[in-house]
């Protein structure tokens, strides 16, 4: 079996990146640079692509990585309920104070005031007199003054031009629009007939929504993991629920700071990221941490900062969306994305999470691998896994200087652990006899330079004792 990583040693990264496909990224050339330049995930942003280039798309992603020898995993973002505004002849340029109607159901203009229709039949039932509406990414403001079924009359508070299909944003509200839409299941059924790794799904409200994703995929025989993006404030006030049952969460930045107040964006953050953590999850920040580098060639010093922040408080990874996707600086992101994460994982001094909550003898075993290599300094430790949870425990201890080399002969669990914090994964045939996996491991970290002889590796893993099998960590010389 191919073991699908050139990445050189000196590439190892702590905190992976996740890219978004577009226009600017998505040629061949491009992408091979992208995937060789060490993007961890790539991923397909459903609000604006049809299912003829999703397919065309996971194709050529999946024939760079081959061709290339580092392969990289795949993320379908589904677009979940959202409130739109309907077609508009012609814009209407809103003023401080006037009225507007909304329109749930087909209604037309009353007298003078001009109206718009909303694609949400329960619109009126959701909102009350005093309920914000947030027009076009909170461009335009709008307070309700009047509610019936069929006509939601609002007051402009914040005035601008309003022109057709703009998304709407009610926040604090409790929307009760259905997780998946019709397109929401077309779009997962071929991500599932594709094979991706992981569904992302927008606008997570509570754990039933991803309940309800957990059963479409089984009906369609499909295991893929699920991000859920946190970017409302139900989804906020469900966190935990919904970190249990998730397997991975995103910080969906670009709505929360249209659902709640900004300046509560990096609580926000810092809490989804220490509750992941705790939960053994892993966590993406994602949206703006290049923003500027859309149209230029370099970061503004506050996005230096705000990569820089994610990375110390060890989110599992950090998203670009337009920046590759119609930013004229793809590479050059992701080249910066990198720099910064480097610089600030080898600032930090060694040591580890000590506050993870140990539930089994296994997880205190983990802890002691953990501790054993640290002392050591800088001892990478070798774990074997089928299904990609003992490395996802070693990487919930965050230890900054004990790289987590993950052998897996399962491709799906080669990709989905793309997204830990801290695990180099290596796919790998295991063998009959556990001594002569540990050492195919061992020759294989050897041969591609991630060791040298005289350095110490922690091993975890069970052997043979008499009849029984049991858990040991070793400490091992590389000869
Ligand atoms: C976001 O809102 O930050 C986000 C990632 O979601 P999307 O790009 O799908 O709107």
């Amino acid at each position: 079996m191919p073991t699908p990583s050139t990445l050189p040693k000196d590439a190892y990264r702590l905190t992976k990146i996740v890219f978004t496909l577009g226009p600017s990224s998505s040629e061949e050339a491009m992408l091979e640079q992208l995937i060789t330049a060490g993007v961890d995930v790539c991923r397909l942003n459903m609000a604006h692509a049809n299912h003829e280039w999703t397919r065309s798309m996971i194709k050529r992603v999946r024939e760079v990585c081959k061709r290339s020898g580092r392969h990289i995993a795949l993320m379908m973002d589904i677009k979940g309920p959202e409130i739109r505004t309907g077609d508009l002849a012609e814009p209407i340029d809103l003023e401080e104070g006037q009225l507007i109607d909304l329109l749930p159901e087909a209604g037309k203009a009353e007298g003078k005031v001009p109206a718009v229709s909303v694609n949400y039949p329960g619109f009126g039932r959701d909102v009350s007199v005093g309920t914000r509406v947030l027009v076009d990414s909170g461009l335009i403001q709008l307070e309700v003054t009047q509610v019936s079924p069929a006509r939601v009359r609002c007051r402009v508070v914040v005035p601008a031009r309003l022109t057709s299909r703009r998304h709407i944003n009610l926040p604090g509200v409790r929307v009760r629009l259905p997780a998946l839409t019709a397109k929401d299941r077309g779009d997962i059924a071929v991500g599932a007939e594709e094979g991706v790794d992981f569904f992302a799904l927008s606008f997570v409200r509570e754990a039933d929504d991803i309940d309800i994703l957990r059963r479409t995929l089984s009906d369609m025989k499909c295991d893929a993991q699920i991000i859920a993006k946190i970017e409302d404030q139900s989804g906020l006030a469900n966190l935990d629920e919904i970190v249990v049952a998730s397997d991975a969460i995103m910080v969906a930045r670009g709505d929360l700071g249209i659902e709640v107040p900004m300046e509560e964006l990096p609580l926000i953050q810092k809490r989804a990221v220490e509750t992941c953590i705790r939960m053994r999850k892993p966590v993406i920040v994602a949206t703006h941490l290049l923003e500027s580098m859309i149209t230029s060639p370099v970061p503004t010093r506050a996005e230096v900062s705000d990569i820089a922040s994610a990375v110390w408080s060890t989110a599992d990874a950090i998203m670009l969306s337009g920046e590759t996707t119609t930013g004229r600086y793809p590479l050059e992101c992701v080249q910066f994305m990198k720099r910064v994460a480097n610089r600030i994982e080898q600032s930090a001094q060694k040591g580890y999470n000590v506050s993870l909550p140990l539930k089994t003898h296994k997880d205190r075993l983990l802890r002691s691998s953990v501790l054993l290599a640290s002392e050591i300094g800088e001892a990478g430790i070798v774990v074997f896994t089928r299904n990609g949870s003992l490395p996802q425990t070693l990487s919930a201890f965050r230890a900054w200087r004990c790289p987590i080399y993950a052998f897996t002969d399962d491709p799906k669990v080669f990709r989905r652990m793309l997204l830990n914090w801290g695990i180099e994964p290596f796919l790998m045939d295991f063998s009959l006899e556990p001594e002569q996996t540990i050492r195919d491991a061992f020759n294989y970290l050897l041969r591609r330079g991630w060791v040298v002889p005289g350095d110490w590796l922690v091993v975890v893993t069970n052997v043979l004792a008499g009849d029984q099998v049991v858990d040991t960590i070793q400490m091992r010389p590389v000869d």
